[in-house]
């Protein structure tokens, strides 16, 4: 349902946005894909996201703590094809109480969890509007909503992003129209889901645990998570296809968890 539709996937290369990419070209969007790695694993992404059926597939490497590397990227998007999609997956996390924090690590993650989202979004989502569809998709967090120890600035930067995807519905609420879909922003704020970015925090809960990555991985969901599941990249994945149809016109300004029930307590 998304043939002759174009979409930009930030972290694409790895995780979820890897498995979004690959929904979103199976659905058949042509995918443009940003994120960094190794040469080996960006071709292993654009052949996975190839096979899925995408068009097209092309990688963009820029560098997201860079807003002249973003309007390069963006630039060249429109000079082409104007996503009519754009997920703002990338992110990066490190944990350590607020006083102990590197006041570089704070510019970093605030940089690529939520200054990034702010350059997509204002460089394409004009374009949206003037076509009568777009969907902008985040991907936050549960520490959008709520807070956890030793996780300052990401929780910010998550905290930020959803109240900055509400102000773009906002701003677009009346573009388009039913029939041509609307132009629509959210927010998806997954719990825990197993991809590499949560590898230290489960090898720190394992060591103290004195146990393996099981117990560590046990030791996580128990604390927060009540289903006592991990997501898949490939459930999120799903919410974001389905935040694409055309029927999800009205569904936008929000933050919808994918927690098991981490948020409701
Ligand atoms: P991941 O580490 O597998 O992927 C992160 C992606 O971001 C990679 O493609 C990486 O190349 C890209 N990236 C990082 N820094 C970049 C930079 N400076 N420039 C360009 N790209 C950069 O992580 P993931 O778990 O797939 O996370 C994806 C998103 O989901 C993140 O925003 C994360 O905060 C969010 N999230 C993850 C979880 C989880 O449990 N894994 C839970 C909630 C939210």
């Amino acid at each position: 349902f998304l043939a002759g539709r174009s979409a930009l996937v930030t972290g694409g290369t790895s995780g979820i946005g890897l498995a979004i990419a690959r929904a979103l070209g199976g659905a058949g969007a042509a995918l443009a894909i940003n994120g960094l790695g190794s040469r080996e694993q960006i071709e292993a992404a654009l052949a996975a996201v190839r096979e899925a059926g995408a068009p097209s597939a092309r990688h963009f490497g820029a560098d997201l703590t860079s807003a002249t590397a973003i309007e390069a990227m963006c630039g060249e998007l429109a000079a082409t094809a104007a996503p009519d999609i754009v997920v703002n997956c990338a992110g990066v996390q490190h944990t350590a109480a607020l006083a102990d924090m590197p006041a570089a690590t704070w510019d970093t993650i605030i940089a690529v969890n939520l200054s990034a989202a702010f350059h997509t979004m204002r460089l394409a989502m004009p374009a949206m509007a003037a076509n009568g569809y777009g969907r902008v998709i985040n991907i936050a967090s549960v520490h959008g909503l709520v807070a956890s120890v030793q996780k300052a600035p990401y929780v910010a930067s998550k905290h930020g992003l959803i109240g900055m995807t509400k102000v773009a519905a906002l701003e677009y609420a009346q573009a388009g129209s039913r029939d041509s879909g609307g132009v629509t922003a959210n927010c998806i704020c997954p719990g825990w889901v197993e991809t590499p970015l949560i590898e230290p925090q489960i090898a720190a809960r394992a060591a103290a645990v004195g146990g393996d990555r099981d117990a560590g991985v046990r030791e996580l969901l128990r604390e927060k998570q009540p289903s006592g599941r991990m997501c898949l990249p490939d459930e999120i994945a799903a919410v974001v296809l389905w935040l694409c149809r055309r029927e999800a016109h009205n569904l936008t300004g929000a933050a919808i968890p994918v927690d098991g029930a981490w948020t409701a307590q």
